[in-house]
């Protein structure tokens, strides 16, 4: 498939956001979107699961409880959710020169459905064909310290949070599946400000004027 390949064309540049939830992941995408805003770049935020139709029926199944749907089939709305996501949304922006903010994409799916058992260089072998980053963040926190900022912000969902779920989706993140080994990480604790400028000096090697 040579879909990134397409998107490639027009130069825009992809950069995932990943972590667990409270890790800071919407903080960040928000605070690199507008600094690439305020620089003049065009630059869309963009997350999944998304708000499209495959989006919405993994959030519902999030909040209702996963029991009745297998690891597997649990996957295959993920890569539903990204097809449509690369076809819609990905693809034209980056093949507009877009800089794309993408806040959890693979890796999640890998580390999140890994957890349930798949193996996750399997997940990645299935994802092979849609657009591939140009560099992934990987907000680093305890599970712990995740549930506690999701519970503060007063939104934590019976079917992903389970913390010793939590703790098999953080080891999996922190394994060296292939996926996994290339991004950056940055300590999740430092203050918002701080994670922010690491990130822009990894981004702004990558953007072209
Ligand atoms: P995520 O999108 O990864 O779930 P959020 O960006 O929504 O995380 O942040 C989760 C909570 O933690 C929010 O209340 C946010 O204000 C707070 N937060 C985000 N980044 C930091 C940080 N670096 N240090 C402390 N608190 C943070
Ligand atoms: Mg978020």
């Amino acid at each position: 498939m040579c879909v990134w390949n397409e998107g490639r064309k027009g130069g825009g540049v992809f950069i995932v956001i990943e972590g667990l939830d409270g890790a800071g992941k919407s903080t960040q995408a928000d605070m690199l979107v507008e600094r690439l805003k305020k620089s003049s770049f065009d630059a869309v935020k963009l997350k999944e699961p998304t708000n499209g139709r495959w989006g919405t029926e993994i959030r519902r199944i999030a909040e209702e409880g996963r029991e009745h749907l297998s690891p597997d089939e649990e996957a295959e709305l993920f890569i539903k959710d990204r097809e449509e996501d690369s076809r819609l949304n990905i693809i034209p922006a980056l093949s507009a020169g877009k800089i794309v903010v993408m806040d959890r994409y693979i890796n999640s799916n890998a580390a999140y459905q890994g957890a349930l058992g798949l193996e996750p260089e399997m997940i990645f072998k299935k994802n092979a064909g849609f657009p591939q980053p140009d560099a992934v963040f990987f907000l680093e926190l305890t599970p712990e310290e995740g549930l506690r900022r999701v519970n503060q912000r007063g939104a934590a969902n019976a079917g992903f949070e389970k913390i010793d779920y939590l703790k098999k989706v953080h080891d999996i993140f922190n394994g060296d599946a292939g996926g996994f080994k290339k991004m950056i990480r940055i300590d999740a604790l430092k203050p918002p400000e701080k994670i922010a400028e690491i990130v822009w000096q990894n981004v702004a090697p990558l953007l072209k004027k």
